[in-house]
């Protein structure tokens, strides 16, 4: 069965080299109950150590079943131990954690032998060794006598032909150590039985085979009692099934909990790592996602991050049903249909005050509280909204009542023009509480009425219309400028007719061109209107002062602008609403309420698309870097988790070096240590997520936290949870090979 010759074993520790034992020849044979014999240190359980593959060899020749070792490789001699070999310890060397049984069928499941079929067996052997009673108890509760009967029940359960035992009755009382070389003998019929022992007088009467030792050599080798020769089973499958993944899988979870300390330790760990991976996870995308939103726009005033600017998918005017479609979608907290006021400025003054900001419609102000004062009415009165960094916010605080009852006169700044014809008396001021940002800084608004909102509008569309006039037959194109606004509205004159400057006279008419036609076409990006007129008058320097109020010295500015009836004004521009504003309760959801808006037949811009950032090219240098920090901080993160979880998983060597022994292989320790970590893992991220969900549904209240999730998606924890995955995976392999870098024997040594 076994052969050895001239076989050699040195220990070099460091730059001294002892022997273990030196030139052996030996063969054992299947049926034999060998016992080797020596005094302390003459190489006993060195030679059992290379018999049962724990241990290499340096010189000469082992086989196997007539086969060659020299060439073994370390899984040959996983395999070789996995089939051949059940091992017994002076020390025991089971698993203490584990019940009687599961200590044995660990020695079963290693050998790749299922669940069911292995029970029957598991409590047969159990009945052999006399532990039926205690089946179920833990290990450590048991004496020595039953731990070592537990020992044989598992180098038994493995079936393999060779069973060696070093010094297996030398922890025991005589009684218990009688038992259990009487145990050993009764198996020992169909198997080469190796035991060493001190104490030949206890085996004296079972042995076929006497071998004694001295310093490293073989002194004496007899046979006492003639042994049934048997030939080895040649059918021995080398290739036997290995841990099934299903009993990995039970091992893995079973070595989980079955240390609650460990459990515990563990889980923190992880529960830090996770917590850590996901502050710097979000913290990463966090500043994305801020510096996404900071930028500047020559069109649009109001660039906060909430604002989504819509149109129809086909540009028509956006009807009432429209609005209540946008009214039903989700995060959608508010509606400004006529948007074009959001990004024109207005001031308002009188002849000793001036305020200067952007305008609302009253209309938008229901829901808002008034702080001093009251709700403004009507066309004639106006509301103003002040935060802290509004530049006279104190003045206009403390002195409200010399300004409340006031009339003002309300201006277009981009357009210069009056918005309203009467002055408009204050009668409330709204405090702006929400914190103070980019967006707001400084500023301030007037809420007016919806009239005076729509004069604003109409004086937008004509600053950005196309304007063509249409003299019979000679035209003047006028291309949209966005400040020059060439058709105005003036009560002076009439419906259906025109006052042109005295610029247009020679140039356009015949110098006589009284009640001749004149049509003018506005065209905008989003409508085309066209109003057909006859030109009434001509006005000059000298009579526009007297016809509209204007200053002569002003009159070059007028030198290419047309007069006419507010009616007619309007019938060019006031065409309803073709784009509106809306505001999202919370910008983070920015995305999914797009898609909503263009699932309902709409346009959406956001704001952070219609900025040009700040950051501009450098955005994806600033990307990088933090990316690059995030990925420095899970690398560093990494080292810490895989010392502690090291530190924690010290106190396994034990239980891996057993496995090992036990036939288990590198790869089997591998996958028990990666069930282990990823069950913590899953412990830990679903504790975690429990937390989350709990901040979430403000159970718990802690505004930073909150902020700090709130940008997370589904696919941001999906990507966390693999990234903490591979990271135990990691930990999991680089463990192992730790592990494996020394023999079984010279792990368990070191642990012992
Ligand atoms: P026994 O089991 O008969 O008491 P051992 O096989 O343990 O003897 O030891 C045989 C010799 O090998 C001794 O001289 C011992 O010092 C040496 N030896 C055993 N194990 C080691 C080891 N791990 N490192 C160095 N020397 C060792
Ligand atoms: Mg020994």
């Amino acid at each position: 069965m076994i052969k050895l010759r001239k076989v050699s074993k040195f220990y070099s520790d460091n730059d001294t080299v002892s022997t273990g034992f030196s030139r052996i020849d030996l063969e054992l044979n299947m049926g034999e109950f060998v016992v080797i014999t020596g005094e302390s240190g003459s190489g006993k359980s060195t030679l059992l150590n290379v018999i049962s593959g724990l241990d290499t060899y340096e010189e000469g020749e082992m086989f196997v079943n007539r086969e060659d070792t020299s060439g073994y490789t370390t899984e040959d001699y996983e395999m070789y131990r996995k089939n051949y070999i059940g091992n017994i310890f002076q020390d025991f060397n089971l698993i203490n954690s584990y019940t009687v049984y599961q200590n044995v069928e660990l020695g079963m499941l290693l050998c790749g032998k299922s669940k069911s079929e292995s029970k029957e067996r598991i409590l047969d052997l159990i009945e052999q060794v006399d532990l039926t009673k205690y089946a179920k108890t833990k290990v450590s509760k048991l004496s020595g006598g039953q731990k070592q009967r537990v020992a044989i029940a598992r180098a038994l359960a493995k079936e393999s032909p060779i069973i060696v035992a070093d010094e297996p009755t030398g922890n025991l009382d005589s009684k218990s150590a009688e038992n259990i070389i009487e145990i050993l003998h009764s198996v020992s019929k169909d198997k080469l039985v190796v035991v060493v022992t001190h104490n030949y007088e206890q085996v004296e009467k079972y042995v076929t085979r006497k071998i004694t030792m001295h310093d490293g050599k073989i002194i004496e080798d007899k046979h006492v009692n003639a042994s049934p020769v048997i030939e080895p089973d040649s059918a021995i499958d080398l290739e036997m099934s290995n841990l099934s993944f299903a009993n990995q899988l039970r091992l893995g979870f079973r070595n989980t909990f079955n240390l609650p300390m460990k459990f515990i330790l563990l889980l923190l760990i992880y529960l830090f790592m996770t917590t850590a991976v996901l502050g710097q996870y979000s913290s990463f995308i966090n500043t994305g996602h801020q510096q996404e939103l900071m930028g500047f726009s020559p069109f649009f005033s109001d660039i906060s991050a909430e604002r989504i600017i819509v149109q129809k998918d086909d540009k028509s005017e956006i009807t009432n049903e429209d609005y209540d479609k946008i009214s039903d979608i989700a995060n959608i907290s508010q509606i400004i249909k006529n948007d074009v006021i959001l990004d024109s400025n207005a001031s308002i003054y009188d002849d000793d005050y001036y305020f200067y900001g952007s305008v609302y419609s009253l209309e938008n102000l229901q829901a808002k509280k008034i702080t001093y004062g009251k709700l403004p009415k009507g066309d004639n009165e106006f509301a103003i909204e002040v935060n802290k960094s509004s530049y006279n916010y104190d003045d206009l605080i403390d002195n409200r009542e010399k300004y409340f009852g006031k009339t003002y006169t309300l201006t277009d700044e981009n357009s210069g023009i009056k918005i309203s014809d009467d002055k408009i008396k204050l009668t409330g001021i709204i405090m702006d509480e929400s914190q103070i940002s980019m967006e707001n800084m400084g500023s301030i608004s007037f809420y007016v009425s919806e009239d005076s909102v729509k004069n604003i509008t109409r004086s937008f569309f004509a600053r950005n219309a196309d304007t063509t006039f249409n003299f019979d037959g000679k035209t003047l194109e006028v291309p949209a400028s966005g400040y020059n606004q060439v058709v105005k509205s003036s009560e002076k004159v009439a419906e259906g007719k025109a006052y042109i400057p005295e610029e247009f006279r020679y140039n356009y008419t015949n110098g006589y061109y009284y009640n001749k036609p004149l049509t003018i076409d506005a065209s905008t990006i989003y409508f085309d209107s066209n109003l057909e007129l006859t030109v009434d008058k001509y006005f000059t320097e000298k009579t526009i002062n007297e016809l509209f109020g204007i200053n002569k010295d002003d009159y070059p500015e007028y030198s290419s602008t047309i007069f006419v009836n507010p009616k007619d004004f309007d019938s060019l521009f006031a065409k309803g609403y073709y784009q509106s504003t809306v505001y999202m309760d919370d910008e983070k959801k920015s995305d999914e309420t797009k898609a909503a808006l263009v699932d309902a037949g709409f346009k959406p811009l956001l704001m952070k698309e219609a900025i040009t950032n700040f950051a501009g090219e450098f955005g994806f240098v600033l990307k990088l870097i933090s990316g690059a920090s995030l990925i420095v901080i899970i690398i560093v993160l990494f080292f810490i988790a895989y010392f502690v979880i090291r530190l924690v998983m010290k106190s396994r060597n034990i239980y891996y070096s057993t496995i090992r022994i036990l036939g288990g292989t590198k790869e089997n320790c591998e996958s028990l240590i990666k069930i282990e970590l990823l069950t913590v893992l899953l412990f830990a991220y679903g504790l975690v997520l429990a937390f989350i969900k709990m901040v979430q549904l403000k159970y718990i209240n802690i505004a930073m936290l909150v902020d700090m999730i709130s940008f997370l998606t589904l696919g941001d924890y999906i990507i966390l949870f693999v990234i903490l995955s591979i990271i135990s995976l990691l930990i999991a392999k680089r463990y192992s090979k730790k592990l494996f870098k020394k023999s079984a024997m010279s792990t368990y040594r070191e642990e012992e």
